[in-house]
């Protein structure tokens, strides 16, 4: 058969239900357990496919029940912890050890892979003495402020998708039918820039924009420079991304002598670029205003500078980087 790539949160107050079709033929379920439910068959391959039955057709009309096999069942409760400080003297805490939310946003292992990423590049700078100790600590500020937010948030969509008090998901339910006509009242429901740092080493005061501390984002995987992704091309150190369409703005920041501490890692990403076939990411920086951006090894804008006095603003910022890191 073949099976729909949909995924769906089933607001049913009976019994709350998800599917998520994760990779080929393999689709996971999630049932909500009721108080009544027997709790010695919960497990039971002909529970399973009871439960599965009035949502199969989402998957294909024409599959049968017993169709598809079984890998696994298992019953798990969930909480959303955050530790105080992840970071004890020369210990640190990530992943599960750190965090552990509801698994709604399926943002769990994300989480964790996120933490390594941050701390990875503190700890090399650190250990080859390029960088200070006090790098150090800002990882914990910075991974609780996302993290935090991101467990009260697997949490609220928690309450709205599984909410079994008829009154509840009723008002719900009509809410939700409403904002099919007028989307904007899902913008109370949207997690818009989630992932933001907000503290830590990101420029807030220098020039702000909303874009510091976000991800930067990625191209299509389909397109490659050097047989490259883009995230594999900009390298693993601090980079410089230039949005400027001149090369000249380019080559003028090579000069600077604080630009050394980007190495070979400056990129000139015009409306021509490789990386831009797909028209997004040269689009991203004008609707941001961005001219350039300083690119953290994880990926996160540092910061970035408009185009009124892109070279002196580079330097500016590019100082206050070295400042705070080294
Ligand atoms: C039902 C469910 C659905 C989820 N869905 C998603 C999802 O869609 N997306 C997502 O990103 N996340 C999801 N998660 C969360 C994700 O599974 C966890 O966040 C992730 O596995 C945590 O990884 P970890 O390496 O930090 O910890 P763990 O996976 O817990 O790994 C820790 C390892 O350390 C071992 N260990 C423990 N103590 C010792 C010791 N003393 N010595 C040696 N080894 C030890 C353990 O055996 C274990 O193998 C889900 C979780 C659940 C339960």
């Amino acid at each position: 058969y073949k099976v729909n790539s949909d995924r769906y949160q089933i607001c049913d107050y009976k019994r709350p239900t998800t599917i998520v079709p994760v990779v080929g033929q393999h689709v996971r379920w999630e049932f909500k357990i009721n108080h009544d439910d027997d709790l010695d068959h919960l497990e039971n391959e002909d529970n399973i496919r009871s439960m599965m039955k009035p949502h199969l057709w989402r998957i294909n009309p024409e599959i049968h029940l017993s169709s598809g096999k079984l890998l696994r069942s298992k019953a798990y409760t969930y909480h959303g912890v955050l530790a105080k400080n992840f970071k004890y003297n020369n210990c640190f805490l990530l992943g599960d050890a750190a965090h552990q939310m509801p698994p709604f946003l399926g943002q769990g292992l994300c989480q964790g892979i996120k933490d390594a990423y941050n701390l990875c590049w503190r700890l090399t700078g650190v250990k080859n003495n390029v960088m200070n100790t006090k790098i150090l600590e800002m990882y914990s500020l910075e991974r609780k402020g996302v993290v935090d937010f991101t467990i009260r948030n697997a949490i609220k969509q928690g309450d709205i998708i599984g909410s079994q008090d008829r009154f509840k998901a009723y008002i719900r339910d009509i809410y939700l039918n409403i904002s099919k006509y007028i989307p904007k009242l899902l913008d109370n429901l949207r997690i818009a820039y989630s992932w933001r740092i907000k503290k830590g080493n990101i420029d807030t005061d220098l020039f702000p924009n909303k874009a510091n501390g976000v991800i930067i984002p990625h191209p299509s995987l389909a397109l490659k420079k050097d047989n490259k992704l883009f995230d594999e091309y900009i390298g693993n150190n601090f980079g410089l991304l230039v949005f400027d369409n001149s090369i000249n703005i380019v080559n003028e920041i090579k000069k600077l002598s604080s630009s050394s501490i980007f190495g070979e890692n400056i990129f000139h990403i015009d409306e021509t670029n490789e990386f831009n076939k797909d028209k997004k990411i040269f689009k991203w920086s004008k609707v941001n205003n961005i001219s350039a951006a300083i690119i953290r090894p994880d990926k996160h804008i540092y910061g970035c500078v408009d185009n009124t006095n892109i070279i002196n603003d580079i330097d500016q910022l590019t100082n206050k980087l070295i400042s705070e890191i080294q």
